[in-house]
């Protein structure tokens, strides 16, 4: 049942920063040219010793090898050309961005990626018709608004000084949309929320993870990726059981099963498969971790470490059951992607019942608060 009675939610504003943050999002990796078009586009190329400013074009076109390599002496990856537009936009092929396109060169200056400098509300506008849906309830959006927001903000506040974004725009991080992506709904889950994020007990911004659907039961960050967060619970959620991806089967062969094992075990517990001859132990949705022995000794390995390597298509979840029959393994699962923190299609269902993004969120993050970190 949904805790509507125990919101532990607290809304407060003591150490909100006074404007919108911008976020350096990874678009595009490894290009050999780029073209980007626009209003009286202002192009800043970026040496190491100085910056030179050009106005006024329609369209810039770069060579990205090896020109950049002109432009350094230095060997890491490095910011070569800003470009932006007084209009706000500027287009690259077919997509627009909002803010302004970064070209990076990589360590070997062979070739560009490209990073979207955005206001952190506007990211947050079109990266929910791409994590969620344009169309859906706009309190389900809010729930990943604020959730996305929290995972966004608290990369920038822990910024790594040896790369010259913050997120990359994939699975890896959160996926997000362009200009055009956004709706009027993800326009007001952005608005309605605006500067929120989620904190945890203490007070601390911890990661808010989430995911497609947990088909039963969320995870733990320390079931699946092994690292402790703040205020995590598991909780059982019944809400995405109808829609999505239905419970999925499989089968691995005993051989492949013993590569997989041993490559997790050499490169997650520093060990490996001493035989080749295993047995699965009695196997539960509510086991994080599978047991079998290989000869005799007992492995214990996480699933999660499992799925990092068979890939999504042979285990998409976390929440499988392995079990062996003659020559084969079965796998038996529920739900899609890793399990942890907010169930996205728990939340439009909850969100079709009438529940707030406050309540969702505080069934999937039970433990955590709302805080505002900003205002425009
Ligand atoms: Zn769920």
């Amino acid at each position: 049942m949904l805790r509507t009675g125990c919101l532990l939610f607290a809304l407060f504003s003591s150490s909100a920063f006074a404007a919108v943050p911008s976020v350096k999002v990874l678009i595009a990796k490894s290009l050999n040219n780029v073209v980007v078009e626009g209003m009286d586009l202002r192009k800043t190329i970026h040496t190491h010793r100085r910056s030179q400013q050009y106005n006024g074009r329609k369209t810039i076109s770069f060579n990205c090898r090896p020109g950049p390599r002109k432009l350094s002496m230095r060997q890491t990856p490095l910011l070569v050309a800003s470009l932006s537009s007084p209009t706000g936009l500027i287009s690259w092929g077919k997509k627009k961005y909002q803010g302004e396109l970064q070209l990076l060169s990589d360590s070997q200056s062979k070739s560009c990626d490209l990073v979207n400098s955005i206001p952190l509300e506007a990211y947050i506008t079109t990266l929910l018709a791409k994590e969620m849906h344009g169309s859906w309830p706009v309190e389900a959006l809010k729930a990943q608004a604020v959730a996305a927001r929290t995972y966004a903000f608290e990369r920038l506040r822990k910024p790594i000084s040896s790369r010259l974004y913050d997120l990359e725009s994939s699975e890896k991080d959160q996926v997000s949309g362009t200009f055009f992506d956004a709706t009027e709904n993800t326009l007001r889950a952005s608005k309605e929320t605006e500067g929120e994020i989620l904190v945890g007990p203490t007070g601390k911004i911890s990661p808010a993870f989430f995911h497609s659907k947990c088909g039963g039961k969320t995870l733990r960050p320390d079931q699946v990726w092994g690292g402790v967060e703040e205020g995590y619970r598991s909780v059982n959620c019944t809400f995405c059981q109808k829609t999505g991806m239905k419970d999925w089967n499989g089968k691995i062969r005993n051989t492949k099963l013993v590569g997989m094992i041993d490559r997790v075990l050499k490169k997650y517990y520093s060990d490996n498969i001493s035989d080749s001859n295993i047995k699965i132990m009695p196997d539960s949705m509510a086991n994080s971790e599978l047991r079998l022995y290989a000869g005799d000794r007992l492995h214990i390995v996480k699933k999660s470490y499992l799925r990092n390597l068979a890939g999504r298509e042979v285990l998409p979840s976390n929440n499988f059951i392995m079990s062996m029959k003659n020559d084969q393994v079965h796998v038996e699962g529920q739900g899609y992607g890793h399990g942890v923190g907010l169930c996205q299609l728990g939340a439009l269902e909850l969100a079709k019942r009438g529940y707030d993004y406050r309540q969702i969120l505080s069934f999937y993050f039970p433990r955590h608060k709302i805080k505002t970190a900003y205002h425009q």
